[in-house]
């Protein structure tokens, strides 16, 4: 379970002020002392991440933060990296420090926890410095409130308990394929083998895939594009080929009359949201010349003459605009704040947790700014798109 990736795992947050015990917190919750603890305010200065698993739950990742009233230029930024956490949060701890009690920055927290749709659990610390009629006090006013010490080994047990009953309930049965194919149902994956491709290892949408296979019973065949043709008359029954975006096209025309998807069309449903991305590929056709088009990508990595994002997509649009786009890119976890663009063009987002993309939807929004993803253009740039949609429909 260790090798569970960050994506799919929930992410725990730690918020709050400096010195109030965050990381001490952090430390007994994961049982090591990775975060360093002092009290001198500000010792956290970036985000400190931990993979774990909370059991009986399953693989999470917890984080520690920056303290969220820091000042000066340096705390800024470090308030600032802090808050982006908030996007990738599916689970905060909002930490009081019950002998300095400041509920500015937990106020200023809890729009953005709303913002986001993030659900939240509010602790004090350090009641072991409370007196008996303080601690009464408190535990009247807030009564859904977490009371303890983060040194009470006992307390922190019932913290992870609370932490489990609230990650149960809002857990989804999320699947890639398991509600798309039957049982015993047949699948074909079409993986092409070209210098995009990974040398000695396949990526992990398709390795996402494959499990997800595996979990529902479903039976899967993996064939380059080269050999396709070849290989379905090997094969018959077939309820569902998958592709890389990539070789959609020449895909489409091999397999026909058998439902045909991509691997990024299901990693925008499980991941993200089908239907916006529909509606925001659906802009394509209104971009003006010199329109602002934002690509984004979830991972760092190097870039080809055949990259995706950066080369095929980008030519693509202009040839079946018949004019030049601006492209602006951003990698990894630089999503900008001001989205000044036309629209978003997202990657399938494997390496992030749905949260992550969640959250960048809900930004676009608010900006009023139309996002799709790449395996969605693709399949619209090539005319496939209602088709490769008809299986979710
Ligand atoms: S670019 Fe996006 S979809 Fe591709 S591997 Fe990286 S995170 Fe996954």
């Amino acid at each position: 379970m260790m090798k569970t990736p960050t994506g799919n795992r929930s992410h725990i947050a730690i918020y709050g002020n400096r010195n109030s015990g965050k990381s001490s917190l952090f430390n007994q919750i994961i049982g090591q002392n990775i975060a360093i603890v002092s009290n001198v305010k500000g010792t956290t200065t970036d985000p400190v991440k931990k993979n774990m698993e909370l059991l009986p739950f399953g693989p999470v990742v917890f984080i520690d933060t920056a303290g969220l009233d820091d000042e000066g230029l340096l705390g800024e930024l470090r308030v600032e990296a802090s808050e982006k956490i908030l996007q990738r949060t599916d689970l905060a701890i909002y930490v009081h420090d019950s002998t300095n009690l400041d509920f500015d920055s937990f106020e200023k927290l809890k729009k953005e926890f709303k913002r986001f749709k993030i659900n939240y659990l509010e602790v004090f610390n350090k009641i072991d410095l409370l007196e008996k009629e303080q601690l009464k006090q408190l535990q009247e006013k807030y009564p859904s409130a977490l009371f303890l010490s983060s040194f009470n080994d006992k307390a922190v047990l019932n913290l992870k308990d609370k932490l489990v009953a609230i990650l149960r309930k809002n857990e989804e049965e999320e699947t890639l394929i398991g509600d798309l194919v039957p049982y015993n149902g047949k699948i074909v994956l079409v993986v092409p083998i070209d210098s995009e491709a990974p040398k000695g290892r396949i990526i992990l949408p398709q390795v996402q895939v494959i499990r997800d296979a595996l979990d529902h019973g479903i039976k899967t065949y993996i064939l380059r594009d080269t050999e396709l043709e070849e290989g379905l008359k090997d094969l018959q029954d077939i309820d569902l080929v998958i592709t890389d975006s990539q070789a959609f096209k020449q895909v489409s025309k091999i397999v026909k009359k058998t439902p045909l998807t991509s691997f990024s069309i299901l990693l925008a449903r499980q991941k993200g949201d089908l239907a916006v991305f529909e509606a925001g590929a659906s802009k394509i056709a209104s971009l003006k010349k010199g329109a602002r088009v934002l690509i984004s990508e979830s991972c760092t990595h190097n870039h080809s003459h055949e990259d995706i994002g950066r080369v095929k997509i980008p030519t693509l649009l202009n040839k079946k605009l018949g004019h030049q786009l601006n492209y602006d890119f951003k990698m990894g976890h630089d999503f900008p704040k001001e989205l000044n663009y036309d629209l978003v063009i997202h990657c399938g987002s494997c390496m992030f947790n749905k949260k992550t993309m969640l959250s960048r939807i809900a930004l676009c929004k608010e900006n009023n700014v139309p996002i799709t993803n790449y395996g969605v253009v693709l399949a619209y740039l090539n005319g496939i798109l209602d088709d490769s949609l008809k299986i979710f429909k």
